[in-house]
Parts: C-alpha cells; sequence; structure tokens
C-alpha cells in the first residue's frame, strides 16, 4: 500500500496549492487506505462488506474482453452484468493487490451519477477479485470512430461532449481522477455517453503493468495520444504506476477525444512512439490546419492541450463553453434534431 499512498500524496504536492484537489483525494479516495481506517472503522468495514458479492453468486458467460488487468465476462448477477476478473495469477508480494483493490473499490462505490457506468460490486476474497458494474449496451466511441467509421457531426460530438463533461466534472468534484479516460471507455448507449474505468487505473497497472503488451517503454499503442505532456515527462520504462495523473491530464485527455470525434482518428497518427514522446514533452501538438471545424471548436483543443496544466479549462467551463456552441449552430438549422439520432448506436 504504500506506493499507492505516496503516489496520492506525491499527485497532491504536485498538484500544490492546497486547491481543491488536496481536499478531494484526502477526503474521498483514501477513507479505506489502513491509515484512515481508524476515523470511521465500523462505518467503513461494514459499508465495504454491503458492496461484497460472493464469487458464487455470480454467473458468467463469454468472454467481451481482455485488457490489461484482466478478463472481462458478459455475467448475470440479479440481470446483465460485466465481470471483470482480475488475472489472479499475476497477484504477488510485490503488488499489495488487495488494499489496492479495496481503495479503489471504494472510490468506484461512490460514484451515481447518469454519465457513469454503474458499479453493483466487487468480489473481494482473494483469489478471486472481480469488479461488477451494469452491462452496457451499445458500443465504445472507439468502436464507433475507429473500427466502424462513423462520422460525427459537429453537433453530435457536442452533445457527446457535453455528456463526457458531465460525468467527469461530477467525478473530480468528488475528488476522483479517471486516469484512463479514452475513447475505449467511453460507451454510446441510444445516443447517450456512459463512461467506465474510472479509478481503476492504479490496480490494472499495478500488478500486469509490468507483463503489458507495448514497446519498450511498456506504452500499449493507443495510450500515449491520451497522455499530457507533464505524463509523457515522467514516463519510464515499467514505471507508469508513479505517473503524475491530475485532474488536468484527465482534461488532456477529454482533449484526445473531442479531436477523434471531430477528426475521426488519432492525433500525431501513424508516428512512432518515439516521436510523439519528444513533440508533446517539448510542448507541440497535433496541427489542425486541415482540420475543417469552426474557431470556438479548435480554440476547445487547443486549451485542453495546453502544455501547462494550469492553462486547461476544468470540465464545468469545458460544459458551459459547450453548451454555446450548438445553439448557435443549430440557429442555423432548427429542423435539425437536438438529440442524437440513433443511427449513430445501433
Ligand atoms: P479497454 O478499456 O482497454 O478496452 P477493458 O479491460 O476495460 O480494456 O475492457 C475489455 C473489453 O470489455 C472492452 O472491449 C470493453 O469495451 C468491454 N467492457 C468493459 N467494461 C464493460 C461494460 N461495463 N459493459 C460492456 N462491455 C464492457
Ligand atoms: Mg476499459
Amino acid at each position: 500500500t504504500a506506493s499507492i499512498r505516496s503516489e496520492g500524496s506525491g499527485r497532491v504536492s504536485l498538484s500544490g496549492s492546497g486547491s481543491t484537489d488536496s481536499s478531494g483525494p484526502g477526503r474521498d479516495n483514501s477513507v479505506d487506505l489502513p491509515s484512515h481506517d481508524d476515523r470511521w472503522p465500523r462505518q467503513n468495514s461494514l459499508s465495504m462488506k454491503e458492496w461484497d458479492i460472493p464469487y458464487d453468486e455470480l454467473k458468467l458467460y463469454e468472454v467481451i474482453g481482455a485488457g490489461r488487468f484482466g478478463t472481462v465476462y458478459r455475467g448475470s448477477w440479479h440481470g446483465a452484468v460485466a465481470v471483470k476478473v482480475l488475472h489472479v495469477h499475476a497477484l504477488n508480494d510485490h503488488c499489495a493487490p488487495l488494499d489496492t483493490f479495496k481503495h479503489e473499490v471504494a472510490t468506484f462505490r461512490k460514484t451515481r451519477h447518469e454519465n457513469l457506468v454503474l458499479f453493483m460490486g466487487a468480489c473481494m476474497k482473494p483469489p478471486r477479485l472481480a469488479i461488477v458494474t451494469s452491462l452496457c449496451k451499445g458500443m465504445t466511441l472507439y468502436t464507433h470512430i475507429h473500427l466502424r467509421k462513423d462520422k460525427f457531426t459537429a453537433n453530435k460530438s457536442v452533445l457527446v461532449a457535453q455528456q463526457i463533461s458531465q460525468g467527469m466534472g461530477y467525478l473530480h468534484a468528488r475528488g476522483i481522477i479517471h486516469k484512463d479516460l479514452k475513447t475505449k471507455n467511453i460507451f454510446l448507449e441510444n445516443g447517450k455517453v456512459v463512461i467506465t474505468d474510472f479509478g481503476l487505473f492504479s490496480v490494472t497497472k499495478l500488478c500486469f503493468g509490468n507483463n503489458a503488451r507495448g514497446d519498450s517503454l511498456g506504452i500499449p499503442s493507443g495510450w500515449l495520444c491520451y497522455l499530457a505532456p507533464e505524463l509523457v515527462r515522467a514516463l519510464r520504462p515499467h514505471a507508469s504506476l508513479h505517473l503524475p495523473f491530475s485532474k488536468q491530464t484527465d482534461v488532456y485527455a477529454f482533449g484526445t477525444v473531442w479531436y477523434e470525434l471531430l477528426c475521426g482518428e488519432y492525433p500525431f497518427k501513424g508516428q512512432p512512439a518515439e516521436a510523439i514522446i519528444w513533440q508533446v514533452g517539448k510542448g507541440a501538438k497535433q496541427s489542425l490546419a486541415n482540420m475543417q471545424a469552426s474557431r470556438d471548436i479548435k480554440d476547445i483543443l487547443m486549451l485542453c492541450w495546453s502544455y501547462r496544466e494550469s492553462e486547461r479549462p476544468d470540465f464545468s467551463h469545458l460544459l458551459s463553453t459547450l453548451e454555446k456552441l450548438p445553439r448557435k449552430r443549430l440557429a442555423r438549422s432548427p429542423s435539425h434534431p437536438v438529440h442524437l439520432s440513433r443511427s449513430a448506436d445501433s
């Protein structure tokens, strides 16, 4: 657990100055760490038990996907669920998995928002560690954009981005940093955005990062372009655990999602990791010269991708900026429906 705690405090001191960041994780994220257990020991252990799902009660059906840290199954537990089963053979003394896992479960269970996946519980008895959430219908933004090559109009992109900002604003208000915001973790269900995998980065990286497929830096493909300059500069081979994630690094990642929605591809497309690291690390951004979009839309991108984290907007600011965009454009075509058409999800 020491590494996790130091990650937390390291991040707070990095973001500095006692801003909302420092109160957030301390209050919201750390209640189940041993060092804080003496505050309300009874309530915590009780409320942790409430979320404990006996592994035997779960029905696991087919594998939906294999992620970095385990296998995701379609399952059943009082209805359709998604079950993320951690690869238990990878758990060992070096990664103090259970405390990290419980810590992240504690983060998860405090989230209730329309645009966030519903956390239902977890199996917390080793060697059976699993996270149970509602099963997302529809497809991820990644599938829409990169596999199906669906085109998102500016209006649709704005509506999606607004919902992402709403969900992310909620997480940040609760002191939770997503750490892995990407189009693969954003589902679209009949036009409704559902964000998954918030706050699970540590347990995934802690136990499995060393085995992750990727290049020599251990960088999974499609991950780099979400990393803010301060993260890129902190990259070390096989040491992604201690990266200085912050609310601002989430905003940078949102900028990349916004770019994918608008352009249908990743920034720095086709470039090798070394070239991306070099450019982002010294403050270069993907050029927007060939992008067909209004000034306002490009400004959002540039602000989110600001080299200095203090210059990136927060999600409530982003939301109000985004809310001003579609009305302007829709005014010119009042017949266009405001909600997303179903064609984008089915
Ligand atoms: P990644 O996010 O990098 O794709 P994950 O381990 O999070 O890796 O997910 C593996 C697969 O399971 C992905 O295809 C993802 O879309 C799917 N998946 C994850 N969570 C859910 C969920 N709650 N509902 C439906 N599918 C899910
Ligand atoms: Mg995921």
